[in-house]
């Protein structure tokens, strides 16, 4: 076969057979041609040429459409199984799956969400635009009670691993136990990535992400995206993107797509050494609680290893001597970085609770973890001098 005849990788023919590791690395990519670039480059463009007797043609403007978006829509697609749209930030997604739903609507929400999703829910709950009730993601019958209890519209806003408490939901049944109930079922699958589970095999609508954080991966990028599988979703998030104009930029969507490249090989490391993290840390007489869906005795530990291909790369830990010794902790890291956010190769610590916003059912002293790829002893020699301090003080 000629080359210019061959499959081009990332094409749907070829896609179906792939494994994830794979398309994150040939997804996305321009056309399989002699000379041709074998990156999408970053187009800065924000208008296009036409009108007149050349009719309108390609994309129209920069609002509407950019070659660089769609080369990582097309690698998310790909990952996730459906179509996606990328966004300005995670958040921007968040609203956009938000919109979905007609005013009035309910959305029931894990206690636990990500903090900018309950802040977000809070303000459009005080506009009158929608109803906001919170469920416990890990108990099926409760939120298929309240799914009954509420009337009109629902949205199911769900989360697995949660944050930061990482409990997990089983997704299958409860995207089951929305449909059941006429929801629109909507994961936030950020801190699992389409390498460890894939929402809408398991029945989701919607899939949204903030690709901040583990798919762009190296703490450099701000952005979002949503996948789904329903044309008529997609083109309603489409309509919103364009008309709201929370639009990617076109170096960011580079940028996130050269990250996802390698997104395997960092996820597969960092979750190595959380695992292994976890289990160490464990054994730590600073440490109350570990959180960890690897650990055994978790109380996610059988669903997770079910519907998951790996435990994920944040480990949370509840530090004895409460809110203080956390935060000594957290000044005693010297590799750690004391910082926000998760899925960068560097690894993050933070006192979650030090947010106002955060939920309440998030424990004062407990430690959000982000595993990085660095070496996994210079992590435990780091942390657990820290911890060795905070034992002492306590
Ligand atoms: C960070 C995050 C978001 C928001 O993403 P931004 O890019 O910061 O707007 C949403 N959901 C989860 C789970 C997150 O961790």
């Amino acid at each position: 076969m000629p080359a210019n005849d061959a499959p081009t990788p990332g094409s749907p023919d070829l896609t179906r057979e792939l494994s994830p590791e794979t398309l994150a690395v040939v997804a996305g990519r321009p056309p399989r041609a002699a000379g041709s670039e074998l990156n999408t480059p970053v187009s800065l463009s924000a208008t296009y040429v036409g009108g007149g007797s050349m009719g309108e043609g390609g994309l129209g403007y920069g609002r509407f459409g950019n070659p660089t978006w769609s080369a990582l829509e097309s690698a998310l697609g790909a990952l996730e199984g459906g179509s996606a749209r990328t966004f300005a930030s995670g958040m921007a997604a968040v609203a956009a799956a938000l919109h979905l739903v007609p005013a009035e609507a309910t959305v029931l929400v894990p206690h636990g969400a990500y903090n900018g999703t309950h802040a977000v829910l809070a303000l459009l709950a005080e506009q009158g635009r929608v109803r906001v009730g919170h469920v416990d993601v890990t108990d099926v019958a409760d939120v298929r009670e309240r799914l009954a209890a509420v009337d009109g519209p629902v949205l199911l806003w769900l989360e697995s691993p949660t944050n930061p408490l990482l409990e997990v939901a089983d997704l299958a049944a409860l995207a089951a136990a929305g449909h059941a109930r006429g929801a629109l079922v909507v994961v936030d699958n950020t801190f699992a990535t389409p390498l460890l589970q894939r929402p809408l095999d398991l029945g989701a609508d919607v899939v949204v992400h903030a690709v901040t954080k583990f798919l762009s991966g190296h703490s450099d990028v701000v952005l979002g995206a949503l996948v789904t599988r329903s044309e008529e979703l997609l083109a309603a998030v489409t309509r919103h993107r364009t008309l709201h104009g929370a639009i990617p930029g076109p170096m960011e969507a580079f940028l996130a797509l050269r990250g996802l490249r390698t997104l395997p090989l960092r996820l597969e490391r960092a979750q190595r050494s959380a695992a292994e993290l976890a289990l160490r840390l464990r054994e730590h007489p600073a440490v109350a609680r570990v959180r960890h869906p690897s650990l055994p005795e978790d109380p996610g530990h059988e669903l997770a290893r079910a519907q998951m291909r790996g435990f994920g790369a944040l480990v949370s830990i509840e530090v004895a001597g409460g809110a203080a010794a956390a935060d000594a902790v957290v000044d005693a890291v010297r590799l750690w970085v004391p910082a926000t956010s998760l899925g960068g190769v560097e690894s993050l610590i933070e006192r979650r609770r030090r947010h106002a916003g955060e939920p309440r059912v998030v424990p004062e002293e407990l430690l959000r973890l982000s595993v990085g790829v660095e070496d996994l002893e210079d992590l435990w020699a780091d942390l657990s001098r820290a911890l060795d301090a905070a034992a002492r003080r306590a």
